[in-house]
């Protein structure tokens, strides 16, 4: 399929994608994940399970296939990422995985970069919202309900870097000096931050595409684009002028509206920094954010944390133009707690609420939304949400999922 698909070759291949789920028994690979992979793996599947059963009456059923990846394929296979576990995403064109440990000084940089870039999965989805009982560092953390799309595949993530004083580095810097007179310090390591117009434009039209289809009325291109202009100023142009070509039925630049976009949909652009102040002051404001890796993560990081929750907080990594996705646990294996059954899995439970949205199983994703609801207003939450609430039972990793496979079979 073509890198640089239109709006409508977009939507139609998103409706593909559904309909490729449109199976009573898909098979989904997993990957457990190290750590405390073997805790909350278990209970998430606990959850998914029931909230499918509920919502199908037993008509539907996810098989699970468990595939490696980790200290666990390292383990078995000697292997960090076996070519099998790439494989079986590839085929199934779906998964969900648990945190992975990062190998110290191992061939592979970190192997979750390296699914995204060997699958292509080209954006990185982050849907924040906080759910009422979980204690924040702000004070309205109910003002912020954000899907923060990161681009996935380039910027400093591209792992172009070489070292201070290697060969490379030396003959880098030569040419950069004869070519380009350009002095930099010879005791510099040098890193290469590639922004393409192509990976700019899957990724803003996948937030423009969200945003229509969600009904939202706000985008906001996130960038550091008056310091660099040729990475992210183009990121920022490409967006704006992608509007005008692509989205103007529906969608309006705050410049060519003077802020008034009537039933369109308003695209601004912020400056990274601006933005990180403005989402702890005025967060409502924002509802769709398309921004460079870097600052992807930077700032889902940051809203992650005011709304309170590492342990709750999901991803998607998607690639929209031929439907394959991973969806993963954001934080990592927290090697303290691996085995003791007491870390939170919600993380892991939201981003397969996440997949099954993606998926169209909205009635399943309902569900596991609302048991998850429940329990932490009630107050019936692991350890880490049971800090500094006095009205919380704290619970252990399975009671927790018990806790909720018990709403879903209430509701
Ligand atoms: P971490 O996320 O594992 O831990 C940070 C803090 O958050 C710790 O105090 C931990 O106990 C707590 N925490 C994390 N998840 C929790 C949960 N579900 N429930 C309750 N508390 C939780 O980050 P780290 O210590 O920097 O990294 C540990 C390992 O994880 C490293 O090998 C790192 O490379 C890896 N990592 C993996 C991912 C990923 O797979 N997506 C992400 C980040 C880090």
């Amino acid at each position: 399929m073509s890198e640089n698909l239109s709006r409508n070759e977009l939507i139609e291949a998103i409706k593909n994608t559904r309909k490729s789920f449109d199976t009573d028994n898909p098979t989904i690979p997993f990957i457990e994940g190290d750590g405390i992979g073997v805790d909350i793996w278990p209970a998430s599947q606990k959850v998914f399970d029931a909230a499918v059963s509920k919502a199908y009456s037993n008509n539907r059923r996810i098989n699970w296939l468990e595939v490696l990846a980790g200290q666990k394929a390292y383990d078995f296979t000697s292997e960090w990422l076996p070519e099998a576990t790439l494989d079986s995403f590839d085929e199934y064109g779906i998964g969900i995985k648990g945190p992975l440990t990062t190998p110290v000084g191992g061939g592979i940089r970190s192997i979750n970069v390296s699914i995204r870039q060997k699958l292509d999965l080209y954006v990185c989805l982050r849907p924040i919202r906080w759910f009422q009982g979980v204690e924040t560092p702000t004070k309205n953390p109910g003002d912020v309900n954000i899907s923060l799309f990161r681009e996935n595949t380039e910027d400093v993530y591209a792992g172009k870097e070489l070292e201070m004083n290697s060969e490379q580095v030396k003959k880098l810097n030569n040419f950069l000096k004869s070519e380009f007179s350009w002095d930099i310090r010879e005791d510099s390591g040098i890193g290469i931050k590639p922004i393409s117009k192509t990976a700019s434009e899957r990724l803003i039209r996948s937030a423009l595409n969200y945003a229509v289809e969600n009904n939202k009325k706000n985008v906001a291109i996130v960038h550091k684009g008056n310091i660099m202009k040729f990475t992210e100023g183009a990121f920022r142009a490409w967006g704006y002028d992608l509007v005008k070509n692509e989205f103007s039925d529906v969608a309006v630049s705050w410049e060519d509206c003077n802020g008034q976009p009537g039933d369109k949909i308003l695209v601004q652009d912020v400056i990274a920094d601006a933005f990180l102040q403005q989402i702890l002051i005025k967060p409502q404001e924002f509802e769709v954010i398309a921004t460079t890796n870097l600052n992807g993560d930077y700032a889902s990081d940051a809203l992650a944390a005011q709304i309170g929750g590492i342990g709750i907080s999901p991803g998607g990594n998607i690639n929209y133009e031929n439907g394959k996705s991973v969806f993963e646990a954001t934080h990592g294996t927290a090697p303290k707690y691996a085995g003791h059954n007491k870390a939170n899995p919600g993380s892991l439970i939201l981003s397969g609420e996440m997949m099954f949205r993606y998926m169209g199983w909205n009635e399943a994703a309902e569900l596991i939304i609302k048991s998850m609801e429940k329990s932490i207003f009630e107050g019936n939450v692991t350890y880490d949400l049971a800090r500094g609430r006095n009205d919380a039972t704290t619970l252990s990793t399975e009671d927790f999922a018990k806790s909720l496979v018990e709403n879903i079979e209430g509701f």
